[in-house]
């Protein structure tokens, strides 16, 4: 008897490397699940089908590195970035330094059906009660967001430096909790750069990290770009086994244009946007940056967050007292390309996956870049599913994601061979995205197992995750 089937999407060129398959097929979905990939599967009556002749039907985005739920970033409101995510093709999404309740209240107001976990941004006094937090308070805390349904906790060397003492220590006590543990380097001996990078090794001894976004490391402000990629590769080769990484394939940042009493510039990220191009890191020079058209200023427009620039720029940054979500255009295709295409003698990619930094900051470039390296030829259509979906999945041990092979969660991306853009999404066997639409809501929460009782009081669909079947903890005991 023939096999039966929800949906069917007909006549893609399915692209499975973990299955070895990368053919023109058609993909069943039966109960949210695949059921089957196969030439002419039977249409029973009831079978909704899709179209995808000379579209590229692929595993789900996604999506390691993510903003989605910053509630401390007051000037434009996160959630927005479920719907920016599920229009350029992710299906799940890890939101790199969010809160976990502010990540369920926002999904259930503007979720777009994705996948979405969250880690816990460690921002003092807002997030942590102190500066340089030790052991006893780092293990409270992280164990109580765990509580509320974070899977981990984010360091932001960039923002919000530790000393490098107390950054161990969040490591050592994430990692104790068999935590997620994400790392925007920097520490208060160094900073968002190069030199941050250096202090990985010491900082995770033997423990467990995921060194995020590592393109922004290698902005050419220690070194000439190429030769900062070559080290940040040496640096992950040290410690392979011990880190995960992404990189993102924006030119432009995400950063904060908040000055001080004295009209200087917080945070180092922005000053070194400043740095970049002969600004001084002032009120003067953002006031300056912004009206040349080289920084934007993040705002809310028709349900989504844009970039403006010039004078509209200023004015945004100025109603927000200076405290304004910006980005400049400081990344090197150079360094996203470099560390994106690098391998290890085996094969095996230096950095994990390609992510976007995105949601809530319009970048959400990675599915239409990474084509864009497929056309050049710096990738194979296999390998940018494989650092699209395949080691992301592995990453978090995601075990029914990443591939397309019977049984496997129906979370599916389908992308234009033409435009390399995203035309269509499903997930769990749902269209969540059509035609670049956002068409699904709400989402699937996931957290482990010390967070679940707040996911089912969440009243939000919910999954467990077990992180010690992720890459970043395989082998620790
Ligand atoms: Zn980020």
């Amino acid at each position: 008897m023939a096999q039966v089937f929800d949906t069917i999407i007909q006549g893609g060129r399915v692209v499975d490397p973990a299955s070895g398959v990368d053919s023109v097929a058609d993909l069943g979905i039966r109960h949210g699940k695949i059921a089957r990939v196969g030439e002419g599967l039977p249409r029973t009556a009831g079978v909704r089908l899709f179209d995808a002749h000379g579209r590229i039907v692929i595993p789900g985005h996604i999506d390691t590195h993510t903003h989605i739920s910053s509630p401390w970033a007051r000037s434009v409101d996160r959630a927005f970035g479920h719907a920016m995510l599920a229009e350029s093709g992710t299906t799940t999404a890890l939101d790199l330094a969010g809160e976990p309740t502010a990540l369920a209240e926002g999904m259930q107001r503007r979720g777009a059906g994705l996948n979405v976990a969250c880690l816990l941004g460690l921002v003092p006094h807002q997030t942590i009660r102190t500066d340089d937090p030790g052991p006893a308070l780092l293990r409270e805390t992280i164990a109580a967001t765990m509580k509320k349904g974070a899977i981990g906790v984010k360091l932001l060397g960039g923002y919000h430096p530790f000393t490098p003492e107390s950054t161990a220590d969040t490591i050592r006590e994430g990692n104790d909790q068999l935590a997620w543990v994400a790392f925007h380097v920097g520490t208060k001996a160094t900073g968002s750069d190069l030199h941050g990078l250096r202090e990985i090794p010491d900082l995770v001894a033997d423990g467990r990290l995921h060194v995020a976004h590592i393109n922004s490391y290698c902005r050419g402000m220690v070194l000439p770009p190429a030769e900062e990629c070559r080290e940040a590769v040496q640096i992950l080769e040290s410690k392979r086994g011990q880190l995960v990484s992404e990189a993102y394939l924006a030119q432009i940042n995400g950063t904060n244009g908040k000055c001080d009493e004295a009209g200087n510039l917080v945070y180092n990220v922005a000053q070194n946007c400043l740095k970049a191009r002969g600004y001084p890191t002032t009120e003067a020079g953002i006031r300056q940056a912004l009206l040349d058209g080289y920084g934007s200023a993040l705002v809310e427009r028709d349900e989504r967050v844009v970039l403006v620039s010039g004078a509209e720029a200023v004015k945004v940054w100025e109603d927000a007292s200076t405290d304004a979500s910006l980005s400049f255009p400081v990344n090197p295709p150079l360094s996203a390309m470099l560390l994106t295409i690098e391998r290890y003698p085996d094969g095996e990619f230096v950095v994990d996956a390609i992510s976007t930094d995105g949601g809530s900051l319009p970048r959400n470039v990675a599915i239409e870049r990474t084509m864009a390296l497929v056309r050049f030829g710096a990738l194979s259509m296999a390998d940018a599913v494989r650092k699209l979906s395949v080691n992301p999945a592995r990453m978090l041990g995601l075990r029914q994601k990443g591939h397309l092979s019977p049984g496997a969660d129906a979370d599916i991306t389908i992308i234009d061979e033409g435009s390399g853009r995203a035309t269509m999404s499903l997930v769990a066997g749902e269209v969540i995205m059509m035609d670049g639409r956002v068409v699904g809501t709400g989402g699937t929460w996931f957290v482990t197992a010390a967070g679940e009782d707040a996911a089912r009081r969440s009243g939000l669909p919910y999954q467990v995750l077990d992180l010690a079947e992720s890459q970043l903890y395989a082998g620790w005991n």
